[in-house]
């Protein structure tokens, strides 16, 4: 019999797979005697189950369930439901990864018209009871029956007008009967039955409302962003409610042992005096500093460092835990490997190897390489900076710096970010349905909430700037506006937020590039020992070179050269060349196209001294060099002294239906090979000039792309050597060069074996091969992926993240079957995959020599590699 439900004694840390994170944790801080309400897990494998059955919790599974409440009954001394001792419990999802607020949650679940009078009574303490009821009918209804929360929330706002009065907290028990009565009404009305009163009728309907949150919008987004696969499916953890709401004596708050900003060593958290979890996390009353507590309580916050520090050096990790005081006494709700920015990731990855906690390689597993992205853009110039005078400050909640219009919804910030804006996404509070907007958002900035509010950690998580709780800002979201200073900003106007100091400046303050020193330094350098993968790049110009450089890429693993055609002083002669109806015309444009070629391959020679630089012959279809409006098109006509017609005939010709399976790549060169000779000739003379003038060996790769069969290459090839052996014995100068090929054509790559007798290296073409492989085109694939996803059809996009089963077989297959011709062969890949941290570990496991990705993407690709060589040797 398959075990679904796990009392906390039951379990430990590393049954994280089914029991979830918060499980797996509750379990270890019950083993290690820590003071947890108690309670059960019904586990990940429930979740699955549940979907398997259709939505429904299977007489298996519901009677684990019972039996493990009657244990928690029968431990607590309460009954769920009870008149003499009533149970209460908080329900809460928990899964394998963390999402923080991205599921369900209910507390309080066990209230109904009978039980509150009991916990009135019981309690001496009837503003509690109702306070607790109130809240619990609000969650049920959202969280359970999908009741939006709106209409419950503009209840509390009236009586409050009503009653003259400013904070939830300034509701007497009178209103909170009231408005425990109006909710029930509201229920009724919209849902045309009674609130539920039975207690074990809720606890079924909440754990199935947890189950199902595992598949919410917001829920799919995040594992998307995040990598997490949709088959893991969430916990449930039933755990006994201890009240942060009965009084002056109670709170409750959220704490991480360091910084989750800085990575700093001190305690940092917040807490709210008579006040239930969601209260801090949601950001609607903005809560005190940790340190205050211990003022009002010293003796609870010596317990509370106390445990903090047993936790982060049994998990030596920073820890985030939420903990509830109930009367003066203490307790942890959970405790987890707190979410953190990446300056926090790699300082704490470093203080712990320096505390002795953690060898260099565990620190190297401890930052999701994806993270550096942030330590990388650009930072606010300190000159800008020091001249700019802040019209407001709210707190640093997420560091870095943001600069972009105003918007003042998640959906219009989405719309503003998908026409190309920079966005400052700017709120009373945010919620986990803005996740959307937070992450086409530069910054973030809200008037509500402390640092870790669900603002701040989505954020920090993302990596995005964010200003939290500037109070003294007023937004009318309604009339997309925020007033600051006596100043009204309106909807697209510039903002910059600073979001390590937490200083807002009007307008859009300039930036300066980030640099690798300090603990990134040295960490990368740990990452450079530990990995076997070489790590190159993806540029065109000299500049994207130098930048990669000072990443750390070790050569170039893909130029390519139809990007310097696009330049606006050379699209004329290539237009000359196409519009060319014989091959001397044709040559005379390639004649004016090759000095310009040359001085790039030059630039790009220089800037890459000895390392080695792959070069690709042109690979897109002619007919992207020609115009695509009238206007432009009677500017060529006028230009090449040719009629409309002349001109528009010409691009007809040229017109493709499936340009992407079109006439591109090695098969231009089949019918002109006189590009390809141009092109040849250009890369071997740049080459020899930086020999000659700077003393640089270096030994040339070209790349002929899109091959499909070894004659089409061998073709080539033959273009390519005339050229190339000429320019070589003319110049007196010695010089190897080497030609290979892309593998980004599924013949290609089942051939392999075939190709490789000419091919000196395979570079992996995994955008191609991708878009090949489906069979549907990069271009294409983004306007119905969403559906797919939404539909659990693919976890990921497959033009981001490698393919495995599929494009990876391919990959896989061509590579042994390359080596297998010959054993020396260079092998790579320069499709986008080659940045994604996942995509560089099945590159590791394959056995490829190197990746290639964008400039910005090396350092990620670093550790990805660094990562997939401690994972390998376990
Ligand atoms: C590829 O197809 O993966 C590739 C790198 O080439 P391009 O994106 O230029 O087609
Ligand atoms: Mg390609």
């Amino acid at each position: 019999m398959t075990k679904y439900v796990y009392h906390f004694r039951e379990g430990n840390a590393q049954m994280r797979n089914l029991l979830g994170g918060k499980g797996a944790n509750l379990a270890e801080m019950t083993r290690l005697g820590m003071p947890i309400p108690q309670g059960f897990t019904v586990t990940t494998e429930a979740c699955n189950d549940y979907y398997a059955n259709g939505g429904a919790i299977s007489p298996e599974i519901k009677e684990q369930i019972d039996q493990a409440l009657a244990a928690l009954e029968s431990e607590t001394g309460k009954k769920l439901g009870g008149i003499d001792n009533p149970l209460l419990v908080s329900v809460r999802s928990g899964a394998r990864a963390s999402m923080p607020g991205m599921m369900d949650t209910i507390l309080n679940l066990g209230m109904n018209d009978q039980v509150v009078e009991v916990v009135a009574r019981k309690t001496a303490n009837p503003r509690f009871a109702w306070d607790s009821y109130r809240r619990f009918i609000q969650m049920y209804s959202d969280v359970v029956m999908e009741l939006s929360k709106k209409h419950f929330e503009e209840l509390i706002d009236a009586i409050k007008e009503k009653r003259g009065i400013k904070f939830d907290n300034e509701l007497t028990t009178e209103d909170l009967q009231e408005l425990a009565a109006q909710f029930k009404a509201e229920y009724k009305a919209k849902l045309g039955e009674d609130f539920p009163q039975d207690p074990y009728d809720q606890l079924m309907g909440a754990i199935k409302a947890v189950f199902r949150s595992w598949n919410n919008p917001r829920a799919i987004y995040y594992r998307h962003m995040n990598d997490i696969p949709g088959d893991w499916g969430t916990a449930v953890n039933v755990q006994m409610m201890v009240f942060g709401n009965m009084g002056d004596t109670s709170g409750t708050g959220v704490a991480f042992t360091r910084d989750p900003a800085t990575g700093e060593k001190r305690m940092f958290g917040e807490y709210l005096i008579n006040a239930q979890g969601e209260d801090v996390v949601a950001g609607i009353r903005t809560p005190k500093p940790i340190t205050v507590l211990e003022q009002d309580m010293p003796q609870v916050y010596k317990q509370f460092i106390d445990i903090a520090t047993t936790l982060e050096n049994h998990y030596r990790d920073m820890q985030d835990m939420e903990f509830t005081i109930e009367e003066e006494k203490l307790y942890f709700l959970q405790t987890r490997n707190g979410k953190r920015t990446a300056a926090a990731a790699l300082k704490v990855a470093v203080d712990l190897v320096d505390e002795g906690l953690r060898t260099e390689e565990e620190a190297l597993l401890m930052v999701e390489p994806k993270q550096l992205d942030q330590l990388l853009h650009p930072r606010f110039d300190d000159k800008a900076l020091k001249n700019a005078k802040p019209i407001g400050k709210g707190l640093p909640a997420s560091p870095g710096s943001a600069a972009g219009k105003l918007y003042f919804s998640a959906e219009d910030a989405k719309n503003a970010h998908a026409a190309g804006r920079r966005v400052v996404l700017a709120r009373l509070e945010t919620s986990p349905e803005d996740i959307e907007g937070m992450a086409a958002s530069e910054g973030i900035l809200t008037v509500r909430g402390g640092r870790t509010s669900h603002a701040a950690v989505v954020a920090r998580g993302m990596g995005t700037c964010c200003v939290a709780g500037c109070g003294e800002a007023k937004i009318d979201e309604d009339k997309k506006t925020l007033t600051l200073g006596g100043v009204t900003y309106r909807e697209g106007d510039y903002i910059s937020l600073d979001g390590s100091t937490g200083n807002i400046y009007a307008g859009d303050l300039p930036t300066v590039p980030a640099q690798i020193t300090g603990d990134f330094g040295r960490f990368m350098g740990w990452a450079d020992k530990a990995r076997r993968l070489k790590v190159r790049t993806n540029a065109d110009t000299p500049r994207d070179a130098r930048t990669a450089v000072q990443f750390g890429a070790e050569g170039i693993g893909l130029t390519r050269t139809e990007h310097m055609f696009f330049d606006e002083e050379r699209i004329p002669c290539m237009q000359q060349m196409i519009m060319s109806d014989n091959e001397d015309d044709r040559r005379a444009a390639l004649k004016k196209l090759l000095p310009m070629q040359r001085e790039d391959f030059i630039g790009i020679y220089e800037a890459m001294e000895e390392r080695p630089v792959t070069i690709r012959l042109l690979d897109p279809p002619l007919h992207e060099f020609l115009p695509k409006n009238e206007e432009d098109f009677a500017d060529l006509a006028k230009r090449m002294g040719l009629s409309m017609t002349q001109v528009k005939a010409r691009a007809a010709e040229l017109h493709e239906f499936n340009p992407m399976m079109g006439h591109r790549g090695c098969r231009l060169c089949v019918t002109y090979p006189e590009i390809a000779e141009m092109q040849a000739q250009a890369i071997i003379e740049a080459a020899l000039y930086v020999k000659k003038t700077k003393g640089y060996d270096i030994k040339p790769e070209i790349m002929i792309p899109l091959v499909g069969e070894i004659k089409e290459l061998n073709y080539v090839a033959d273009v390519v050597r005339k050229v190339a052996d000429r320019v070589i014995a003319d110049s007196g100068v010695e010089m190897e060069y080497l030609i290979g090929t892309m593998i980004e054509i599924p013949r290609a790559a089942l051939t392999a074996d075939r190709i490789a007798e000419t091919a000196q290296f395979f570079s992996f073409g995994t955008n191609d091969l991708t878009q090949m492989t489906f069979g549907f085109s990069r271009d294409d694939a983004g306007a119905f992926l969403g559906d797919y996803y939404a539909k659990n059809i693919y976890e990921f996009d497959p033009f981001a993240r490698l393919d495995f089963d599929g494009v990876g077989q391919l990959v896989k297959l061509a590579a042994e079957k390359g080596r297998a011709t010959r054993p020396d062969i260079h092998l790579g890949i320069c499709g986008e995959h080659g940045g994604d941290p996942a995509s560089v570990e099945f590159c590791h496991n394959v056995g490829l020599d190197y990746v290639s990705c964008s400039p910005y993407r090396v350092p990620i690709a670093r550790l990805a590699a660094a990562q997939a060589a401690i994972k390998a040797r376990g």
